[in-house]
């Protein structure tokens, strides 16, 4: 980023900078790469009115990804053709000179007061495993086929179930039991999944776990009597 003073926007202003289309182009930093995916526009939209957003320097500007959004790090987003970026230096926005902190997220709070959006979650393990998803010799997406897929999902818990029975520490992560990192494995191909197929799991996670409070079949009085279930 340039040394010119922050500029921070409105999400008004940010909003204005998006080309048109369903999807929008992002680039994010992982380590020392940049990982660049396509976002659906309307999750684009909703981190732009949720947290912090600035004008971007030099370099980003010169990519046309100069709008930057602090949604868990930050989002290079891509902006319309022949925006004239230095227009929003002198317009209504707030200067400052000290980093922009992050805004405070609307999504749901658990009982252990940290934010969790499992859809927010699926759609960045989505977009940062997009490789999944495109055809290896030419680059573009693919088609996956669900069963391919819930299949690769349940490998891991075998290999988990592996783990476990052999009591394996894991041969990439050796200082992590296998039975830790399958899961994270099984989690990370869920979490792609829903994000690919566009699923609402959080709202499916919310419901279910609401519906489960109420099963009498899961009591331990239930379970005890004849016919219930023994685990
Ligand atoms: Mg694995």
């Amino acid at each position: 980023m340039s040394e010119r003073e922050r500029t921070i926007l409105t999400a008004e202003q940010a909003l204005s900078m998006l080309g048109d289309g369903t999807s929008v182009h992002t680039f994010r930093q992982a380590e020392n790469m940049l990982i660049g995916a396509d976002w659906d526009r309307c999750k684009i939209e909703q981190f732009i009115r949720d947290c912090v957003c600035e004008l971007g320097g030099d370099q980003c500007r010169a990519v046309n990804h100069g709008l930057v959004v602090h949604a868990n790090g930050p989002l290079f987003v891509k902006c319309r053709e022949g925006l004239d970026y230095e227009a929003f230096e002198t317009s209504t926005g707030s200067h400052e000179s000290e980093p922009a902190a992050v805004a405070q997220c609307t999504i749901p709070k658990w009982s252990s007061g940290q934010p969790l959006d499992l859809n927010q979650l699926a759609a960045e393990v989505n977009a940062m495993n997009r490789n999944w998803w495109l055809d290896v010799n030419t680059g573009e997406p693919i088609e996956r086929n669900r069963a391919e897929l819930l299949c690769l999902i349940h490998s891991e818990i075998s290999e988990c179930l592996e783990g476990v029975r052999k009591g394996l520490m894991d041969d990439k992560l050796p200082h992590r039991s296998a039975e830790a990192v399958e899961l994270a494995d099984a989690l990370i191909r869920i979490l792609d999944y829903a994000g690919g197929f566009g699923l609402d799991l959080q709202g499916a996670f919310e419901e279910k776990m609401a519906y489960n409070a109420t099963r009498s079949d899961h009591t331990h009085e239930h379970r005890r009597a004849e016919g219930g279930k023994r685990f």
